[in-house]
């Protein structure tokens, strides 16, 4: 184990203290010796001299310990700690320094002690585990400032990642402008931090037709499309100071956090509207395009964002189908909360039309036909009602828009179809009197196949006679008509079913109709008798228009029913003017069937 052979372990007689202290010149010489041992495992940064003088330090105290009066082992940590600590830490720097020290430090420091040995031995044990723990505590420092950099740079990391998918789950990805998360937020904080008597306002925009432009020109130029409106709606909401939002496609919002009433809002919008009125200028390219505004304007107590959003977007719609809200190049509509509330009440009755129609829910009310030369009850219009377990009696304006919209008056109109002839065949069987029964017929109805087979059963089923029904179509249903349809309404005809043009006057007003189609009556709207003995200019004209149009239609073959007579004078006249049949709440209002029952004389 040592190099001349001698072992440490030499018995040690109790103990003299050593008091040995070798001179400073073998000690150096010592030191030097040691330090051309390590240099061949250790590379010391700080240069040879360094490792000597470290070296040198290390064997004094090492020496010191040895020959101290109280010795204690333990100092030789220090030792191996300060080895490490100058970077002579490799193993086998260790391993030869106790080879060495062990082996030769006696002999060489002329220490001839028989204590020395085994302090010597006790002291490198030392020394190793001082060396050991130092290299471990710097491999664990070393591993911790693995540790730490590693976390460091991963909390980098999930710091900008989160500030990414914050921006992304903020942000619009096309235009960058914030999206409608964002706006939402903003719009509660805005609502949140609002003074009590606040008000807001928000405008929602969206191009018309967007879908035929990105068909047309491709989704990227869309994309591009959309990045200059946004451009130019930022650059309109960073000169007033409103937030502005790209709700997703293509929707943008505009905040105002201060307003002072609807006119507010309403600049906003016309402003917007006009900054997109001229084309977009793409690769050469002139893409016209137009937008429309919904706008909410209200308190900022009680509101809520989401609630102001949908409101803005129910307006949009408003704007897009409100024709006559032209605004340069663009339209808005104003959210009006009655306005909403009907929707609402449209929508949800049109959703329970199903439920009523099983349930049997629609009634008919009828309103006497009149002829004016006599004043003879010759039929009756068949009008619905809905007999609703909430609303009550819900009158047919309320719903008959919304079945012929979502085709529930296919089955409905049948219904009711049904239920008239019945009423008529039973009226005539318990009084004999046959009435001319009329009912509505909707466009959709029309247009449905199989409605001549459907309404000969119905025909059939209630044994009532095709010549005594007439149906009643508005012009509108002849806009546009394809041969099919055409071929219906004679279909129609060729059972001997009356045909009735309904409101005429409301619409086109074409009296081609009259000749094209095989129409049997012409129902005069109740807007040619307003105000007749009054002296506007529409009066005047429809003092001229009347008998004209009357003359017309018995040139014709067709009689005429004037729709609305609500004074005596107006049938007076209307008789003056050979007009045929006349009905108004005057000659009879919409009533149940038993109260036409009592009208007509019993057998
Ligand atoms: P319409 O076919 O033109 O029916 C005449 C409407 O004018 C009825 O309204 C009637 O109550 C009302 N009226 C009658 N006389 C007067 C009067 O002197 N003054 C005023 N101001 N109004 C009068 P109602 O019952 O509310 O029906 C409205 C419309 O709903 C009908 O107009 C018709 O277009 C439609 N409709 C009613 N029932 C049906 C139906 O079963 N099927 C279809 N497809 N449409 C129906
Ligand atoms: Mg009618
Ligand atoms: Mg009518």
């Amino acid at each position: 184990m040592t190099e001349n052979g001698s072992s440490p372990q030499r018995d040690a007689p109790a103990a003299p203290l050593l008091r040995v202290v070798p001179p400073e010149t073998r000690l150096s010489a010592m030191a030097r010796l040691w330090a051309r041992v390590v240099a061949r495992s250790s590379f010391v940064p700080e240069g040879r001299s360094t490792a000597r003088a470290v070296l040198e330090n290390a064997l004094r105290a090492l020496v010191d310990a040895l020959t101290s009066d109280s010795f204690d082992p333990t100092r030789g940590r220090a030792i191996g700690r300060a080895l490490v600590a100058s970077h002579i830490s490799s193993p086998k720097a260790l391993g030869d320094s106790i080879d060495l020290l062990g082996g030769r430090l006696l002999d060489e420091l002329g220490i001839d002690d028989e204590q020395a040995p085994r302090r010597l031995a006790a002291l490198l044990g030392q020394v190793a585990t001082g060396f050991t723990e130092s290299l471990r505590d710097a491999a664990l420092g070393a591993a911790e400032d693995i540790n730490k950099a590693e976390r460091t740079a991963w909390r980098d990391q999930q710091r900008k990642l989160h500030r990414r998918l914050q921006h992304a789950l903020l942000h619009d990805q096309l235009t960058d402008l914030p999206n409608r998360a964002q706006f939402t937020g903003w719009l509660a904080e805005t609502l949140a931090r609002a003074p009590v008597d606040a008000r807001l306002g928000l405008c929602l925009v969206n191009l018309d037709r967007f879908k035929a432009i990105n068909d047309s020109i491709g989704m990227e130029k869309a994309d591009q499309v959309l990045l200059a409106v946004g451009n130019r709606l930022s650059a309109q909401a960073g000169r007033y100071g409103h937030f502005l939002a790209h709700l997703g496609a293509d929707t943008f919002a505009i905040g105002v956090a201060r307003t002072n009433d609807s006119d507010d809002v309403a600049k906003v919008a016309d402003r917007a509207l006009r900054t997109l009125a001229d084309p977009i200028r793409l690769d050469g390219m002139q893409i016209p395009i137009t937008a429309s505004a919904g706008i909410v304007e209200r308190a900022a107590a009680g509101a809520q964002a989401t609630e102001l959003i949908r409101a803005a977007d129910i307006s949009v719609g408003w704007a897009k189908t409100d024709q006559d809200r032209y605004r340069q190049g663009g339209r808005w509509a104003l959210f009006d909360p009655d306005r909403n509330a009907a929707e609402v009440r449209r929508h949800t009755l049109t959703a329970e039309i199903p439920g009523a129609l099983a349930r049997g829910e629609f009634e008919l009310a009828y309103q006497p036909l009149v002829r004016l030369a006599d004043q003879e009850l010759v039929g009756v219009e068949a009008l619905a009602r809905w007999n609703h377990p909430v609303h009550g009696w819900v009158s047919p304006g309320q719903f008959i828009p919304s079945a012929e919209d979502t085709g529930l008056i296919v089955p409905l109109g049948l219904a009711l179809l049904e239920k008239a002839c019945a009423q008529a065949a039973a009226w005539r069987a318990s009084t004999g009197q046959s009435l001319i029964m009329s009912v509505n017929l909707a466009v959709a109805q029309i247009r449905t196949p199989g409605l001549l087979a459907s309404i000969t059963d119905v025909l059939r089923r209630t044994g009532w006679p095709a010549e005594l029904l007439q149906l009643e179509i508005t012009e509108s249903a002849f806009i546009g008509t394809d041969d099919d349809a055409m071929d219906i309404v004679h279909g129609l005809a060729d059972l001997g079913i009356g045909l009735a043009i309904d409101d005429f006057g409301t619409g086109y007003s074409s009296l081609a109709y009259l000749s094209e189609l095989p129409v049997t009556n012409l129902k005069l709207a109740a807007s040619f008798l307003r105000d007749l003995d009054a002296q506007t200019k529409t009066a005047r004209s429809n003092l001229t228009i009347l008998p004209a149009l009357i003359k017309l239609s018995h040139d014709l073959d067709v009689s005429v029913t004037a729709e609305g007579i609500e004074e005596a004078a107006q049938a007076t006249h209307l008789k003056g003017l050979d007009c045929d049949y006349g009905q108004g709440y005057h000659l009879g209002r919409p009533m149940p069937a038993d109260n036409v029952t009592a009208l007509l004389p019993q057998r």
